[in-house]
């Protein structure tokens, strides 16, 4: 029994050491991540490049457009320069820009990293006459000694447009424009601050909860980190799973109101970022500090708009990408309110997605990101939800809505216990 009662005190010891010892990164953060005060930016000189005899132009002047240079290496190779924001900073190169010629012709192209390495397979995209082209490049050749993806593409007169991803459905003037098409009653758009660069910070909020006296809340963020596209894709479809017009979806509205804040970092998404803002922060390391006006937006909002009484914000979900797919829940033993959601939806995520082998990772609740301010603040669970880089659009859909579905059940299962309980 004494050895029993000191093994528990031990373990007491270690969870509490292990909780409140100083975050200083994860494993595949660059040092110092955690000092969020603004950082100098490289900022990027939007222009027309062109290399060779006959001409091979390169333009980088469009939105979320990053290609810091171009020239010739031998008669038939060009390189693109692709250089972060600032550094150091976590690997995600993000690269997108138009390429053509004066002549029709083959050549082998290389992007060149610097401060990174080759991480996202390269997509091309034109458009001809009212037609889309679009493919994806499996077979680019990274080499680590000269820091360069090389493939073989064929150049026509007209631009084609090769990015780390697909531009539509995810750049800013895309969110723009589908918020302002929203029709629905219950669906309304706020901005709750200014990004640096003084771009809004948007927030929708579904609200069909009229004759509810409690009512729950659902938070959702996304776009932290401007490259990470999978996860905005899934969220979209998550999203529109949670407004549509369905008999799930509309018992869920009259319980819960959710609070959306789809593009968290629209400057870094703009400027074609690989993460940061434009003072050059991790968004997602300055949850504690607050020294960027993004996440002070994001907070503020949250924090006035649940001080009624009536309302109980019940989950949070911060969405993310990575090289899997792959759940990062709040460690189960962190008592909150709802318990173990995320332990709870997981299995049903990934019982519908069996080909995305989802897994799940347990974390302590100290690192200065949304999911543990939402822990901290509002003493919910909540999760970092990670879409692999390269998931397919039509496994994207799946599990956005699938997702969605099984969430909204649940959350609807847990309200009626918590209600009953009252
Ligand atoms: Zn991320």
């Amino acid at each position: 029994m004494i050895q029993l009662r000191y093994l528990i005190v031990v373990s007491i010891l270690i969870t509490s050491c292990k909780s409140t010892s100083e975050f200083t990164g994860f494993s595949y953060d660059p040092p110092d991540v955690t000092n969020t005060t603004g950082k100098t930016i490289i900022p990027q000189k939007q222009r027309i490049i062109g290399a060779g005899t006959p001409k091979v132009w390169v333009s980088n002047e469009f939105e979320a457009a990053r290609a810091v240079d171009f020239y010739q290496v031998n008669e038939n190779t060009f390189e693109v320069l692709i250089t972060p924001e600032n550094f150091p900073i976590n690997n995600s190169p993000w690269y997108a820009f138009d390429i053509w010629g004066d002549e029709a012709r083959a050549i082998n192209l290389r992007l060149k990293y610097k401060e990174g390495e080759h991480r996202y397979l390269p997509k091309i995209y034109r458009q001809t006459e009212g037609l889309t082209f679009s493919h994806i490049i499996q077979n680019a050749e990274y080499d680590s000694a000269t820091g360069s993806a090389s493939f073989r593409i064929f150049l026509e007169e007209t631009p084609q447009r090769i990015s780390a991803h697909f531009l539509e459905h995810i750049r800013f003037s895309d969110l723009v424009k589908t918020i302002s098409a929203y029709n629905q009653d219950f669906i309304s758009i706020d901005t709750v601050g200014y990004s640096n660069e003084k771009r809004p910070i948007l927030q929708i909020t579904v609200d069909e909860t009229a004759d509810s006296p409690q009512k729950g809340v659902l938070v959702l963020l996304s776009r932290q980190h401007p490259p990470e596209v999978s996860s905005y894709r899934t969220y979209q479809y998550f999203f529109n799973t949670l407004i549509s017009d369905t008999p799930l979806a509309r018992d869920f509205r009259k319980e819960f109101i959710v609070k959306s804040f789809p593009m968290v970092n629209p400057d870094g998404v703009v400027n074609g970022h690989w993460r940061h803002n434009a003072r050059g922060v991790d968004l997602n390391r300055d949850w504690k500090n607050f020294n960027q006006p993004e996440t002070q937006a994001v907070r503020d909002a949250l924090i006035l708009q649940t001080q009624n009484s009536n309302l109980r914000v019940m989950y949070g979900i911060d969405f993310h990408s990575t090289n899997e797919n792959i759940f990062y829940p709040i460690n189960e033993d962190v008592k909150t309110i709802p318990d173990n959601l995320t332990q709870r939806w997981f299995p049903l995520v990934d019982t519908e997605n069996p080909e995305l082998h989802f897994v799940a990772e347990e974390f302590d609740t100290s690192s200065p990101i949304a999911k543990n301010w939402l822990y901290r603040e509002f003493g919910i669970d909540a999760l970092t939800f990670e879409v692999h880089d390269e998931l397919d659009i039509e496994s994207i859909r799946q599990l956005g809505v699938t997702s969605a579905e099984s969430l909204m059940r649940l959350l609807l299962e847990e309200w009626k216990e918590q209600k009953s309980n009252n």
